[in-house]
């Protein structure tokens, strides 16, 4: 009888992976709290802290009693309806509270919610609605839309157009990719002048005003870029993108699946810049990483004119839409958001990560240390070894997932000061071990 792992190779696919993977799997055999129990190929296990929250999404850690109650009560009810035609209490609780927290004001407030299945779909249902919205406003050109370099915001088609251009995955599928407007990436939050920011915004400027006519909406990540480098910019550039967004009649999209439900200290990233979008996406933390769900939400302006337009509706509806026990997860995690502890949570973890990540700035390896709200980003000056800096790390007792030249951490809400202490100890301790191998190598 052939191991978990040797199955899994033989049958399975995994995220940007070949048929059969040359890096190491674990088997996960317990996930509680904040920890996981892997077992290694070799058959041994470890005990080790997930500084990933599984992709930004477990905030509330595994097995979460609040949550695991809500899950097995909605259970218990029903497990999924169709939503075409039919409604129930977790749908319209769950729009109801999202409405409640989001940013907001008298001019502009975000009204209606489209309950997706992932975050990739709720940006497609992002850029159709901007798109319906101008076809129904009279202006049936604009179909392009602006972004900045350097972003993420999914792997479906429509998405991947926003992704990056170069590091996104547009030389793979050169002919399905809608060609849209890259403006630079804004200055980097630490090292950002006026100068610097009046430059980038000229830049913006004069894309906008070149294409203004084929636009439909800016769509960017406030603030974070999460997969398209872990990067940070200044909240100034999320202002300008709407006073941009404003005048040459363009929508602002700002993509909050990654950044959303008080990861950067805020509620939403774009509570930092005081900017309200004409349409938002969230996901990933929405159920507390319970089950996949995500939302995208928009004006009333946008949802009475895409209505009133020739089609007559938003063009989308996805089989499990407003999946019952999904919202059920969902209702329950806002709830534990809604006792406002994460706002001392993040700023726990935030200081434990800048203290503890400190000590890679000194190591010839490292490129620079970055934190922000409960995220922390070593950044190498060469791509990492991922196979050696995740074997290593998971040695000492942390489970971390780098990518290009990044290793990084978004542990859990519930993480204490003790679990990022490891966390932190354990990935610096990873990157001089993997990285002294590579010179010995
Ligand atoms: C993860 C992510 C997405 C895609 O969400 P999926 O649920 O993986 O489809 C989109 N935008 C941002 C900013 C993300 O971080």
């Amino acid at each position: 009888m052939s191991s978990l792992i040797e199955r899994d190779r033989a049958s399975l696919w995994h995220p940007y992976a070949p048929a059969s993977p040359t890096l190491p799997l674990w088997e996960v055999e317990a996930a509680d709290g904040v920890a996981l129990r892997l077992r290694d190929e070799q058959g041994r296990t470890h005990e080790v802290l997930d500084a990933m929250s599984s992709w930004w999404s477990v905030i509330h850690g595994y097995r979460n009693p609040i949550m695991d109650a809500a899950v097995q009560r909605q259970l218990t009810s029903f497990s999924h309806v169709m939503f075409g035609g039919l409604t129930h209490q977790p749908a319209v609780e769950l729009a109801e509270s999202l409405l409640s927290m989001v940013p907001g004001e008298p001019g502009r407030r975000l009204e209606r919610v489209f309950l997706a299945d992932s975050g990739s779909i709720s940006v497609e249902v992002a850029l159709k609605l901007a798109v319906q919205f101008q076809t129904a406003t009279g202006r049936p050109k604009r179909q392009r839309f602006l972004t900045i370099r350097g972003g993420y915001h999914g792997d479906t088609f429509a998405a991947m157009g926003v992704c990056d251009p170069v590091d996104g995955m547009h030389s793979s599928f050169p002919g399905l990719l809608a060609a849209n407007v890259f403006a630079p990436r804004p200055p980097a939050a630490a090292t950002a002048t006026p100068a610097g920011i009046a430059d980038w915004q000229a830049d913006v400027e004069r894309l906008a005003s070149q294409h203004s006519d084929e636009l439909a909406a800016i769509i960017v990540e406030p603030l974070l870029q999460g997969a398209g480098g872990m990067f940070t910019y200044p909240a100034e550039c999320v202002r300008i993108l709407r006073t941009i967004a404003d005048h040459y009649g363009l929508l602002l999209i700002l993509d909050e699946i990654a950044t959303g439900f008080g990861r950067t200290g805020e509620l939403f990233a774009a509570d930092h810049a005081g900017v309200v979008p004409d349409i938002m996406c969230v996901g990933k933390a929405l159920t507390g990483g319970y089950l996949t769900l995500a939302a995208t939400l928009c004006t009333g302006d946008v949802a009475k004119a895409v209505s009133s337009g020739r089609a007559g509706a938003l063009l989308h509806g996805p089989t499990f839409m407003a999946n019952p026990l999904a919202c059920a997860a969902a209702i329950a995690s806002l709830g534990i958001l809604a006792t406002g502890a994460w706002r001392e949570d993040v700023e726990r973890i935030g200081t434990g990560l800048a203290e503890g990540l400190a000590p890679a700035s000194m190591l010839d390896a490292v490129a620079d240390v970055r934190t922000f709200g409960a995220v922390g980003v070593i950044e190498l000056r060469d791509a990492v070894d991922v196979t050696a800096v995740t074997r290593a790390a998971v040695e000492h007792g942390v489970w971390v997932r780098p990518f290009r030249n990044l290793v990084y951490a978004m542990p859990p809400y519930i993480s204490s000061a003790e679990d990022v202490g490891v966390m932190t100890s354990g990935m610096v301790a990873a990157i001089k071990e993997a990285t002294t191998q590579a010179v010995l190598a």
